[in-house]
């Protein structure tokens, strides 16, 4: 049974790059016959925008993408995330962590290891062997030394990471009591029987660590496909500070233009929108190529 889903972040309005995840999972999950699921991502509350999620559902819908069942949002799910982190405790897979963001750079440093990878410091396991008195802020999990995470991605081809090396002991849950994304998303997509993943490539270098918290904590590993970014005119990725626009689905005409263009930068071909065709009639043109569809 296909299971889909389009997890956006309420952090601001759907824009032209989390439509093309939208569209993608949308329509991999039609085109194998399967469902669509929707979940808003607001495990991160203070980075929410109020209001952000259901205008995503209100933009979609515009869009012509419905989820098949009520869309769930993560903020009410944190007892499902406090039972998985229990159940790491239990086992010795997540450990209790004092340090600071400082304490974590003053000893990246007295290692000579200061170079941040994409903006994350590599945690140097300083409460991997106990709190020596101090006071746990946050819980880690215990990645393995030398163990390389293989995966195979639909579009990317053959993917190894050594989780251990190239990201260190990552978080559960903050100093701040939140959850952190790769604990909540692990949980949801097996708590909701996600067969396939979807999403944008921005996020495949997360992939590693979501399969190693799978297997820990005895879940099934979905299939992945991490989809092509729309970039910035300055060839950054797109986001709120380079202009990362809300797309405008005010009108059909505007909902079919922004999903022309999700569509192209997807391989697709664009529908006319002069053509008088209407959003229903792209989308079904965009299973059929999907069902053929090579990145
Ligand atoms: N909530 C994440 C984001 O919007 C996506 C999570 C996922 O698709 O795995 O960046």
């Amino acid at each position: 049974m296909y299971l889909g889903r389009f997890a956006p972040s309420p952090t601001g309005p759907l824009h032209a790059g989390s439509l093309v995840a939208a569209l993608a999972s949308w329509l991999d999950a039609r085109s194998q016959g399967g469902q669509w699921l929707v979940r808003i991502e607001d495990v991160d509350l203070p980075r929410c925008i109020p209001g952000a999620g259901p205008f995503i559902l209100q933009q979609l819908a515009a869009c012509g993408l419905f989820p098949d069942q009520t869309p769930v949002w993560q903020s009410q799910r944190s007892s499902l995330y406090q039972r998985a982190l229990a159940q790491l405790i239990s086992r010795q897979q997540a450990y209790p962590c004092a340090c600071s963001r400082k304490d974590i750079e003053q000893a990246l440093h007295s290692q000579g290891k200061d170079k941040p990878r994409h903006g994350e410091l590599v945690y140097p396991g300083s409460c991997r062997d106990g709190l020596q008195g101090k006071v746990g802020r946050a819980w880690r999990f215990r990645t393995e030394p030398g163990s390389i995470t293989r995966w195979s991605d639909r579009r990317l081809g053959p993917q190894q990471q050594e989780v251990a090396a190239e990201v260190g002991d990552f978080v559960l849950q903050r100093a701040d009591g939140l959850f952190a994304y790769q604990l909540a998303v692990v949980v949801d997509d097996a708590a909701q029987g996600i067969s396939h993943v979807v999403r944008g490539e921005d996020l495949a270098d997360n992939t590693a660590r979501q399969i190693l918290l799978q297997e820990a904590l005895g879940y099934p590993r979905p299939q992945y496909l991490h989809t092509p970014l729309v970039l910035a005119a300055d060839g950054q990725k797109l986001s709120k500070q380079n202009g990362a626009q809300a797309l405008d689905t005010s009108t059909p005409e505007a909902a079919l233009a922004a999903l022309n263009r999700a569509a192209t930068a997807l391989g697709l071909q664009a529908r006319a929108t002069e053509e008088a065709i209407t959003i229903g009639i792209a989308l079904a043109a965009w299973v059929t190529q999907w069902r053929c569809w090579r990145p």
